[in-house]
């Protein structure tokens, strides 16, 4: 037995040894396609610069694009490894900059209980604000000045150093100075905040940024090309004293550039970090012959790119199979029965996915998942924790730790109503403004009508540190009357909540702070006697559904394509290839934005190991209005040979009535006799092409007495018409 490669490295190609076991003093740039192993090679790398000594576990720093691939990789890292690696800082930029200004709260001019904001109660501070500055939210929309704030903050940028060009400018960083100052008052830290703090506080405290320096000698990103400006700032900063950057990444897999992800960085880091060429790995090892095939087909329409090749060694395998369903109900059933024959065969639930391009879309697919039984688990999205019930009892927690959380204290002081009107909460903030004090503070001071309320709190508050964080939990259901609130309504939907909120005293009993090493609680905060309460809140803000409460079982994982980026399943159902919906429709308005929906297209492509099905609905319910869509051109830039098309089997029915479900249950291949019948020579579900509309889909037909037929055609952007084919010139595609 001669071989004398090093265990580790044995799973690995000479490409991906070469990037393991590159200078150790160095830093490098992997560029590499999807599925080439950068993660591997990114976690071997790790274990490699341990396992010969070049660092120790506490010189380590790993940035990873999502708590779950954290997780994984820290699995990982532990089978290869005997080495304890709690001193480990293996986190996401967001978890990791969490970590220090709990460490460090005091430097970062923080108090130690601050709370982190989410989007959504980002964007109730920013309405609070717009009210108290008297500015109409038809005048400037919260949404604007949300985006506004967290692209400076992105930008490294406090709103003392901007300047306005124009009125409109200037009343964007007016607010913007007003909300720091909010959010300081209550002492929250929204997601740009955790790091743009980190990043001053780094800038600031010289010592403290020197001690970082020399403890992380090596510092690995993941996901390289979706870091934005200011995190590879914070990134040069913090490697300024000569640390080993480690960055995978690929072009073509940008897909932040909406939230300031900034390609350019990859250029920038070959520069500022003297590496004179980046290490490119160009064999697939996730995916079968035919979906690399379509990924590389579809990216290839696209221009500036970096330039990668990417083989692959395994067969075939399976066609992709494109289904064009009647409306999105049909859609739902058939990833449904497509999931069952699966799971027939023998397939994991687990390893199976179901990719969307927004959140909206979810509903109807959980619903159909739903009526089959069939387990599932949603990323992302309307997670648990955004669940309004959810959020109202974690306010009560929050307020039980830190009454001065105003943004806390205005979700719940009437919430179960308690006779709180609008006009004394307007006095209290009145008050608070007036005396410059938090809205606890000032309602303190309100009398009867606030009483109960203020009685309420400090009663919470009296048993932080006294009671177990699943106690607490439970008495803020109890005491808050959310629970019996809930309960007193007929609705089915409120009973869910009541059960949600069931679950979250669940969730707080499998609760361990030492599960939060990821975003990693400092021991500072170990005397606290908050300390479970803000890991646990701070870990409902953080997370991204992983912990979603619920059963551990084996379960179809549905997520947004972006939530997807990095993942593998050896079955994806991609579903709404419409136009307009993916590629969605405001990016066809923007420049760059096709692209960006095109390298989205190819991470959800690539995330699929044996199996792919492409699925879109020809009608569906968005937002209470039918929307009608026709192909999506990605569909189409995918080589016909590799297609396999499963055509729906109509009915001869009324196709606008959606309870006619007619798409074939069992057998997904069409014989002859089963295709629908002919008018004038079309059949519903062809597609034909009008000189003026362009491509449609027939949705509906009709027999004239004179042996032509009226048919209706829905173009998806031009509408849905009606046309006869003795007159309008159709030709059949
Ligand atoms: P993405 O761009 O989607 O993040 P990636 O480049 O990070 O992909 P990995 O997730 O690291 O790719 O690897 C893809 C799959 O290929 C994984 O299942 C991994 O275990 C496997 N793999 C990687 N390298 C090898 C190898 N040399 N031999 C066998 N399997 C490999
Ligand atoms: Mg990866």
């Amino acid at each position: 037995f001669q071989d004398d490669t090093p265990d580790l490295l044995r799973h690995l190609n000479p490409q991906q040894r070469q990037a393991v076991e590159s200078n150790p003093q160095t830093s490098a740039l992997i560029l590499a396609g999807a599925g080439s192993g950068k993660t591997r090679v990114l976690t071997t790398r790790i274990a490699w610069l341990l396992q010969n000594a070049h660092a120790g576990v506490h010189n380590i720093m790993a940035v990873t694009f999502t708590n779950k691939a954290a997780k994984e990789m820290n699995t990982r890292l532990s089978a290869m490894l005997p080495h304890n690696l709690r001193a480990m800082w293996l986190g996401t930029f967001h978890g990791i900059c969490h970590r220090l200004l709990r460490l460090h709260y005091r430097d970062a001019g923080l108090p130690q209980t601050f709370q982190i904001l989410d989007s959504s109660d980002q964007t109730s501070i920013i309405k609070r604000l717009l009210k108290q500055m008297d500015i109409d939210e038809k005048i400037l929309a919260p949404r604007v000045l949300q985006g506004f704030i967290n692209a400076q903050k992105e930008a490294g940028l406090r709103a003392g150093c901007l300047e306005a060009p124009d009125p409109y400018t200037q009343r964007l960083i007016r607010c913007y100075a007003e909300y720091e100052q909010l959010c300081n008052r209550e002492g929250v830290v929204d997601f740009a905040e955790l790091l743009l703090r980190t990043y001053e506080l780094f800038n600031t405290h010289s010592a403290l940024l020197s001690h970082y320096q020399s403890r992380f000698t090596h510092i690995l990103v993941d996901e390289f090309q979706d870091t934005n400006k200011l995190q590879y700032a914070w990134l040069k900063l913090l490697a300024g004293g000569g640390a080993a950057v480690f960055a995978v990444g690929d072009d073509d897999q940008s897909i932040y550039r909406f939230r300031g992800a900034n390609v350019g960085n990859m250029a920038q880091f070959l520069q500022d970090f003297q590496i004179k060429q980046a290490i490119k790995l160009e064999q697939n090892y996730r995916s079968v012959g035919n979906i690399l095939a379509a990924a590389n087909a579809v990216i290839q329409n696209n221009s500036d790119r970096l330039g990668k090749n990417l083989r692959t060694d395994a067969e075939l395998g399976d066609k992709i199979r494109f289904f064009s369903a009647y409306n999105d109900l049909m859609e739902a059933e058939f990833v449904v029965s497509e999931i069952k024959s699966l799971q027939r065969d023998g397939a994991d639930l687990n390893q199976i996915a179901l990719l969307y391009r927004s959140n909206a879309q979810s509903r109807v697919l959980e619903n159909a998942l739903f009526q089959a039984a069939i387990p599932y688990k949603i990323y992302g999205g309307l997670r648990f924790y955004e669940r309004q019930e959810v959020k109202h009892a974690l306010a009560y927690l929050r307020l039980a730790v830190n009454p001065d959380d105003d943004n806390a204290l205005l979700r719940v002081i009437n919430f179960p109503p308690r006779g709180i009107g609008t006009r004394t909460v307007e006095n209290i903030q009145a008050a608070a403004q007036e005396s410059g004090t938090t809205l606890f503070q000032a309602a303190c001071k309100m009398g009867k009508k606030v009483a109960p309320f203020i009685e309420l709190i400090e009663q919470l508050r009296a048993q932080v540190g006294v009671v177990s964080l699943p106690e607490l939990v439970q008495s803020v259901l109890d005491l808050s009357g959310l629970v019996a609130h809930y309960r007193a309504q007929k609705l089915i939907a409120e009973q869910e909540r009541v059960e949600n909120l069931d679950e979250l005293v669940n969730a707080a009993i499998g609760f361990r702070v030492a599960d939060v090493q990821l975003d990693m609680l400092p021991e500072n905060l170990a005397d606290n006697a908050a300390l479970p309460i803000i890991a646990f809140l701070s870990n409902a803000a953080l997370e991204s559904g992983e912990n979603q409460a619920g059963r551990g079982d084996s379960a179809v994982q549905m997520m947004t394509v972006h939530a997807a980026k990095g993942l593998e399943f050896d079955a994806v159902f991609l579903t709404g290839l419409e136009e307009g919906r993916f590629p969605s429709e405001l990016s066809l308005n923007e420049a760059g934005g096709l692209a960006e929906e095109r390298r989205l297209m190819y991470v959800a492509i690539t995330r699929a190991r044996k199996r792919l099905y492409l699925s879109m609905a020809q009608q569906r319910m968005l937002h209470g209005q039918t929307q009608f869509g026709v192909v999506s051109r990605f569909v189409d830039e995918i080589p016909e040979a590799l297609l396999h098309h499963l055509s729906p089997k109509p009915k001869n029915k009324n196709l606008n009535d959606n309870s006619h479900l007619y798409f074939n249950q069992t057998a997904p291949a069409i014989s002859r006799q089963e295709l629908p019948r002919e008018f004038d020579g079309f059949r519903v579900g062809e597609n034909v092409r009008h000189a003026k509309f362009g491509v449609g889909v027939i949705i509906d037909a009709r027999d004239k007495n004179d042996g032509s037929a009226d048919l209706t055609i829905n173009f998806g952007v031009d509408g849905v018409k009606t046309l006869n084919t003795k007159f309008a010139k159709l030709d059949k595609i």
